[in-house]
Formats: C-alpha cells, structure tokens, sequence
C-alpha cells in the first residue's frame, strides 16, 4: 500500500510538473513551482520605474528595488511583462506573487489586492505643449482633449473634467507622444515619470504646468492574505534601514531622497 501510495503522489506530481510547465495549470501559482522565487509582474514602460534596457533585459528603479528586497527575504525575482490594466487580474489569478509598476495604494484597488508599506511619494501633474498660457489646472481642462495611459489614476482624473475628450493608451510614453505630435491639448499622468521623459529629452517641445494634482503613494501590490506581505515589508524596512533605499533613488533620480 506504502508502495502504492508513493507511486501515485510520485505520478501526480510529475503529472502537475507537466502540466505547470506546459502553463495549463494557473494553481501553479507565480513562483510557486519554486518557493525561492518571486514571479513579479510590471508594465515595463515607465521609466526611470521600470523599462526595456538596450539588450531587452529590464531596468529601473522599481526592478532595482524588487530584488533588493526579495534578497533581504531570501528570494530571487522573475520578472513577467503584463499590461498594467493586467497586473491586478494576474495578482487574483494567482499567476504573479507581486507586482511592482509605480502602482499607486488607492482604496478602490485595496478592495481586491494588497499593498506593502509605501515605497515612493509621487502624484499627478498635467503635461501641456511647451508655450500653453491657458492651462494651470484640471480645471481648465474643461472640453479639452486629454491623453492618458489606460487603468491609471491619470486616467481617473481624466474622467472626471467635464466634457474633456479623453483618449486612452497602453503606456504613458505613448500618451505623452500624443501629445508631443500635437493630437491632444494635454496629458495626466504621473509626474516624475512625465519629469523623466521630459529631462531625458525622448519627448520634446512639452513641460509640466501647475501643482500636483494629487499626492499618491507606490506600494509593491499582492495576492490579498498573501503570505509574503510581512516579508515583502520587512525587506523594504531593511533596505530603506542600510541605504540601499537611498542608494537606488539617488542612482535613478539622481537627488538624495526629500524626507519620507
Ligand atoms: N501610479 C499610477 C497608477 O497607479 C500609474 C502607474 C503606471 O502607469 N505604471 O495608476
């Protein structure tokens, strides 16, 4: 019977290899096949969080970060590219363990996933074509034509300015070259992420207008009840405790870190 027993857990469990393997079975769960390993989904075109470097593996600061944090746990990460419309579906699946994208902690998403402590201060600006005089608030987006990337707070602020034409993309670059090719009279988005684009020169002839719209908070995302929160929380701890934190904000923002 012993015999019997080993046999078949041995069968199941080549069978469910098998099955994993060929991507079938979903209960896999991210990087459960390996318990040493974190299956981390981002939308890697947002840099300096996340983007495709030259020779197509990922970087940024959110990537830096992730492994760093993963380490102090003892983890190694496999990244996994989604849309990021995708990523909290993906985390309900269970096919990622985490995802970090400079996802903000809202309420609306607490509802369905959950967040570590805060790891970035960041918020909304409006992005204008540089020479714009008539534009230094939502407000004044009033029946204009906004670009914004699709499942984002920019996206949500968009919705709400009345009679505002809002056309929607698949990442942020994307919006903002709208606007750059003079299709749309503005973009909401992220502000450090518009700031980069705008500092790196890879899109011209826009600038920033006004006050941040909102003050909004990254947090790495997670299954709800996962178990990896508390070491996902310790290792953030850590890293912001040793100056690894410190060291990856200053290597990607290039300024010391304002005081959190
Ligand atoms: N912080 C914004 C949000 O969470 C945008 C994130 C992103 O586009 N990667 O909606």
């Amino acid at each position: 019977m012993i015999m019997l027993n080993l046999t078949r857990s041995a069968f199941l469990r080549s069978a469910l290899l098998g099955l994993c393997t060929a991507g079938l079975l979903t209960a896999c769960g991210g990087g459960g096949q390996d318990d040493n390993v974190w299956s981390v989904g981002t939308e890697p075109a947002f840099p300096p969080f996340e983007s495709v470097g030259e020779g197509d593996e990922l970087v940024g600061f959110d990537i830096d970060l992730m492994r760093a944090v993963a380490e102090k746990a003892g983890k190694t990460v496999e990244f996994q590219s989604l849309p990021f419309d995708g990523l909290i579906p993906a985390l309900q699946g269970g096919s990622i363990d985490a995802a970090i994208s400079g996802m903000t902690i809202t309420e609306e998403r607490e509802k369905t996933i959950d967040f570590s402590d805060p790891y970035f201060d960041a918020g909304l600006a409006i992005a204008v074509a540089e020479g714009t005089t008539d534009v230094t608030s939502l407000d004044d987006l009033e029946g204009k034509r906004i670009a914004v990337q699709i499942g984002t707070t920019g996206a949500e602020a968009a919705a709400s300015v009345a009679d505002a034409k809002v056309s929607t993309f698949d990442s942020a670059p994307l919006a903002l070259q709208e606007l750059a090719n003079g299709n749309v009279d503005a973009v909401v988005n992220d502000a450090p992420v518009t700031l980069y684009a705008i500092a790196t020169g890879n899109i011209p002839g826009i600038t920033v207008v006004g006050e941040l719209l909102t003050e909004e908070n990254y947090g790495i995302a997670l299954p709800q009840n996962s178990e990896n929160l508390e070491a996902v929380n310790t290792g953030l701890a850590a890293i912001k405790a040793d100056g690894t934190y410190d060291a990856l904000y200053e290597k990607w923002f290039g300024t010391a870190p304002l005081a959190q």
